[in-house]
């Protein structure tokens, strides 16, 4: 229904912020595109930009391939949703859901049957008399979601409105959004700082890093090849292990990884030997995921990697292993056979599996730049 594009989009505050900077960013076509980044990174302001709530100081937001800089908010064929709902308290939640139709002259039969409808789908269709203070704050949330559907937009622009629930409805909602507006083919635009959130609802995720985007990708792509060291960092929980290695390329065609005192022996058809052989004689940063990583017999050859335990961490449903491997903790997830009590002694030797993901860096201060 509705394409975006940013090209080259700058926002500069009056007081010299730069909220956005020189971001490039493409919605395809009924895309759930969610902004994520902690807070201050200039998601809203994007979102803002989008809607005509702002105005970039360059660079240009296109709407359906059409310069859109200049079009004024009511012609974007876009509805927003914020995390404050801001429902209207003396409106029943009919009036406050046919609202934007009132405003657009439809007439009542057809508006009652749109508000109908879109109350039905939302399963709020028994709550249409009562007023937003009768509601719970996961009907109002419908509700509001209600308002900006009717209207039929092209673009929905969500800015965090998950935040103010508990955890409990927030996880129910976030499957009921993303359905309905599947079910809808709009075009979204969700921003949030919560990466589960991004991760479950997500076609793509756009990060971003002081006004800087610095990744987009399907939420397999970010989370499992992330662009730059500041996404490995920042996705995930436990954080991805990054660790400094230099590459060696050897003539017979294997290639070592030499992470502190130990080395990693990756031979030649492994892809990951690959991926690396041309940062021969650099230093680099390796990413690692916990659950890339799993516990071997001591006497296990290959890519392995050994490590004193020097704590455990359970958390119901995954254990935590954290490792001495020369001065750096790696976190493993699979500690089945460790015992708690001998935390302090000697660990199993961990096999790295199809641990070296990929190269988020390079150079002895790649690691450094990591927040
Ligand atoms: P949050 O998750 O906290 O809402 P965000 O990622 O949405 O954060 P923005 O609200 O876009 O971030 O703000 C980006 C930066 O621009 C911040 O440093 C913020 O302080 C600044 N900023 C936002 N609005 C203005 C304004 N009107 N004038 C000056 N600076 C602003």
């Amino acid at each position: 229904m509705t394409t975006v594009a940013l090209k080259d989009v700058t926002k500069v505050f009056h007081d010299g912020t730069i909220a956005v900077d020189n971001v490039n960013l493409d919605v395809n076509d009924g895309e759930f595109m969610v902004l994520l980044g902690p807070s201050g990174c200039g998601k809203s302001t994007v979102l803002r930009m989008v809607a005509g709530l702002e105005d970039p100081s360059s660079g240009a937001i296109l709407l359906d391939g059409e310069l859109a800089n200049d079009l004024p908010p009511r012609d974007r064929r876009i509805a927003m949703v914020f995390q404050d709902f801001a429902l209207y308290p003396h409106m029943t939640v009919g009036d406050n859901i046919a609202f934007p139709l009132r405003l657009s002259g439809v007439e009542p039969a057809p508006r009652g049957e749109r508000v109908a409808d879109v109350a039905s789908a939302l399963g709020i269709g028994d709550v249409l008399g009562r007023k937003p203070n009768q509601l719970s704050g996961g009907q109002r949330q419908r509700v509001a979601m209600g308002r900006a559907i009717v209207r039929r937009p092209g673009l929905f622009l969500m800015d965090e409105p998950l935040s103010n629930l508990d955890s409990g409805l927030r996880a129910e909602l976030r499957a009921e959004i993303s359905g309905l507006v599947r079910e809808l083919k709009v075009s979204t635009i969700y921003v949030t700082h919560d990466q589960a959130e991004a991760l479950t609802m997500a076609d793509r995720v756009a990060i971003m890093r002081k006004g800087v985007l610095q990744d987009v990708g399907t939420p397999t792509q970010v989370y499992g090849r992330p662009a730059t060291l500041y996404v490995a960092a920042f996705l995930g929980s436990p954080r991805m292990n990054l660790l400094e290695a230099s590459v060696y390329v050897h003539l017979d065609r294997y290639v070592t990884l030499n992470l502190g005192d130990q080395a990693l022996y990756l031979p030649w058809d492994d892809i990951r030997a690959r991926a690396v052989a041309h940062y021969h004689g650099e230093r680099i940063v390796v990413g690692m995921r916990a659950e890339a990583l799993t516990p071997v017999a001591p006497d296990t050859q290959g890519d392995v990697l050994q490590g004193r335990i020097r704590y455990l961490e359970h958390h119901g449903h995954e254990s935590l292993a954290y490792l001495d491997i020369g001065a750096t903790a790696v976190v493993v997830d699979d500690i089945s056979g460790a015992v708690p009590g001998q935390a302090a002694e000697p660990g199993p030797i961990k096999r790295l599996g199809n641990a070296v993901q990929r190269l988020t860096g390079r150079g002895a201060d790649a690691g450094r730049s990591i927040p």
